[in-house]
């Protein structure tokens, strides 16, 4: 299944990408991931990008783009992927459509995960990333139980671009840009809003699961 998940930043988009995966066996793109992997990897791609990351801002979409035809063309996304922080300009959804037209392949559904912005500030500013296994808490939400994540590591991060100015600025880009994707995909009948704010990781992915439901069971 090719699904693609919206969300502002702090929406839960990357524990939903993750919940998804796993339960239908596809592999989680996200972007912002891979680019945080090169920055840490130290790439020439990641010395290009640390600036722009770090002031909440858009890196290329070219480079974006290609990032994304070189991680569909893997093994694994064969059978299926869902997409987390792609496409978030009009041009990386031009560029997808013509990319999976290539493989014969389509989106099928694509998930808009809908929180209010008051939340969306208190989630990102207080959320916790597992440095060795990708595990999200939140510190005020969903903490890790006694500071650790359940994999055993206390190795809890703070993003770089998680403090509230650059917050602003990403949910500001957010609201922006993806006005005029969600518009493209409502046109194209594949959008579903998933309203989430108040709700915990668990009873989103449970509107998740009935949302698509109808198409993981075809
Ligand atoms: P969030 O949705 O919380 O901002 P992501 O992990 O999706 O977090 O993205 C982090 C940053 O990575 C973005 O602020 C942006 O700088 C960059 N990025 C991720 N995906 C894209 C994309 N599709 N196009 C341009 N920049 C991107």
């Amino acid at each position: 299944m090719e699904l693609i998940l919206f969300g502002a930043p702090g929406s839960g988009k990357g524990t939903q990408a993750k919940k998804i995966a796993a339960w239908l066996g596809i592999p989680q793109i996200s972007t912002g991931d891979i680019l945080r992997g090169e920055i840490q990897k130290g790439s020439s791609i990641g010395l290009q990008v640390k600036e722009i990351l770090a002031g909440g801002n858009l890196v290329s979409d070219a480079l974006v783009i290609e990032m994304i035809r070189a991680r569909l063309a893997e093994e694994d996304c064969q059978k299926g992927f869902v997409l987390d922080g792609f496409p978030r300009t009009e041009a990386q959804a031009t560029a997808l459509d013509l990319l999976l037209e290539e493989m014969g392949r389509s989106i099928q559904c694509v998930l808009s995960l809908d929180v209010s912005e008051e939340e969306l500030v208190a989630r990102i500013t207080k959320r916790q990333t597992c440095g060795k296994c990708g595990a999200i808490y939140n510190t005020q939400f969903s903490p890790a139980p006694n500071g650790r994540c359940t994999c055993g590591s206390d190795d809890l991060r703070v993003r770089a671009d998680d403090n509230e100015e650059t917050v602003r600025n990403r949910l500001q880009n957010y609201a922006e840009s993806s006005e005029i994707l969600i518009k493209v995909y409502e046109k194209k009948n594949l959008l579903s809003h998933i309203e989430s704010t108040g709700l915990t990781p668990d009873q989103v992915f449970t509107k998740v699961r009935e949302a698509l439901g109808h198409i993981a069971h075809e």
